[in-house]
């Protein structure tokens, strides 16, 4: 049987400031796929598997564009039928992207996308995105209403207009690929592209040129950590080899994962780790008793055994000023806390209350979650929501939503 020199490597870290990763990956023959879980307690990352799973378990029907987009459809619908049997996963997610080989054609592969993870494409020392984002920012920026710049940072990049698990139906983008020897294909959640740019892949990509697959992928997580890391990022790099091997044997295994290195200067994960460990106070220090307290001396020591003739006038003034300022933060509180505000999370509608961003530590809240996504919305209604309208209450936040046109017009 004939067959192409595969070899694969893939690498995935839940960022710096995320404590799960939603995100999932398949990099196995045939299968080159990384998904982005989205969804409130953790049940992302149950939508980015169940994806990856269905593709998984569905592997050998892929042999045609049309048999591609079935399978993204069954793997939407076990997304939403878990969502409808087990109510604390409602509202999940996940975005899916890659390539996918058939067996029976040893030159051609397929490269599917949902949402806004992407697929790039390595090829003679250039860097191409062979998939088309599902956002809100690409279609601002097919409609020319932003630059590639202005995209790039966007407030509202995040927002993404085609998922698995939201609708009872979807449509995958599904292309053929002519796999040419040399070519490098690297898959990838917005986590990469977000914290690097396509020019600073680029420059990874030409310094990797010898670099295996799984050192590559490993190499561009790690630089997406350590420029941020805000998010959870994976990276899942195939090779075309030169040779055409028999099958996907012994020669297209993939390289075995490695362990985070230690040996080598700046490698983010090691940056990360070390600055959390040395941030951390140490505990002992903190809690250890301090033995001049069991001395009755040493108290009195410590206390003011003289109080100075003004010592009573001060503590008073003292107390006056943090009576003044607890009023402050109770004012500050109840300003920070009013109000509502409609604004999107990831492909939903929602109603928050508070003050955008927050107030020192007084954080919006997500009131509701309306049945509303952002893949119903016309793009000037979407428009209209971004803008986060202010609401005196959850209700007429609602009422605004509901009056969108795009919505009324169900
Ligand atoms: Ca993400």
């Amino acid at each position: 049987m004939t067959g192409r020199d595969l070899r694969w490597g893939a690498a995935t870290h839940p960022g710096r400031i995320r404590d799960a990763n939603e995100d999932a990956f398949a990099a196995e023959p045939g299968l080159f796929l990384v998904a982005d879980g989205m969804g409130g307690h953790q049940a992302g990352e149950v939508a980015s598997a169940l994806a990856i799973e269905t593709l998984s378990a569905g592997r050998d029907e892929l042999l045609e564009p049309p048999a591609v987009v079935a399978l993204v459809r069954r793997a939407n619908e076990a997304i939403l039928e878990r969502a409808r049997v087990d109510p604390a996963t409602r509202g999940m997610g996940t975005t899916l992207t890659g390539i996918v080989t058939p067996d029976h054609d040893p030159s051609r592969a397929m490269v599917l996308n949902v949402g806004d993870s992407r697929t790039y494409r390595w090829r003679s020392g250039a860097l191409e995105q062979i998939t088309v984002d599902h956002s809100y920012v690409q279609d601002l920026l097919a409609s020319g209403m932003l630059s590639p710049e202005e995209a790039r940072t966007h407030p509202r990049r995040n927002i993404v207009t085609r998922a698995l698990g939201v609708e009872a139906d979807v449509t995958a983008d599904v292309a053929m690929l002519d796999l040419v020897p040399g070519d490098r294909y690297v898959v990838c959640s917005d986590g990469l592209v977000d914290e690097l740019t396509d020019t600073a892949i680029t420059e990874l990509l030409a310094r990797a040129e010898t670099d295996t697959p799984q050192t590559l992928a490993e190499r561009l997580v790690d630089a997406a950590v350590e420029h941020g890391g805000r998010d959870n990022v994976t990276v899942v790099v195939l090779d075309v080899g030169a040779e055409i091997a028999t099958g996907f044997d012994a020669d297209s295994e993939p390289d075995p994962p490695e362990p985070p290195r230690d040996d080598e200067p700046g490698i983010a994960t090691e940056v990360v780790t070390d600055g959390e460990s040395s941030s951390d106070p140490d505990p002992d220090r903190i809690t250890r008793p301090d033995d001049q307290t069991a001395d009755p001396d040493a108290i009195s020591v410590s206390a003011p055994s003289r109080p100075r003739p003004r010592w009573q006038g001060r503590l008073l003034a003292l107390a006056v000023v943090a009576a003044s300022l607890g009023l402050a933060i109770a004012a500050v509180g109840w300003y920070a806390r009013s109000g509502y505000y409609v604004d999107v999370e990831q492909d939903r509608i929602v109603i928050r209350q508070g003050r955008e961003g927050g107030i020192w530590w007084f954080d919006t809240t997500r009131e509701r979650v309306t049945d509303v996504v952002v893949a119903d919305l016309t793009l000037a209604d979407l428009e209209r929501v971004t803008s986060r309208p202010r609401f005196d209450s959850a209700d007429d936040a609602e009422t605004f939503v509901r009056g969108l046109p795009s919505v009324t017009q169900d």
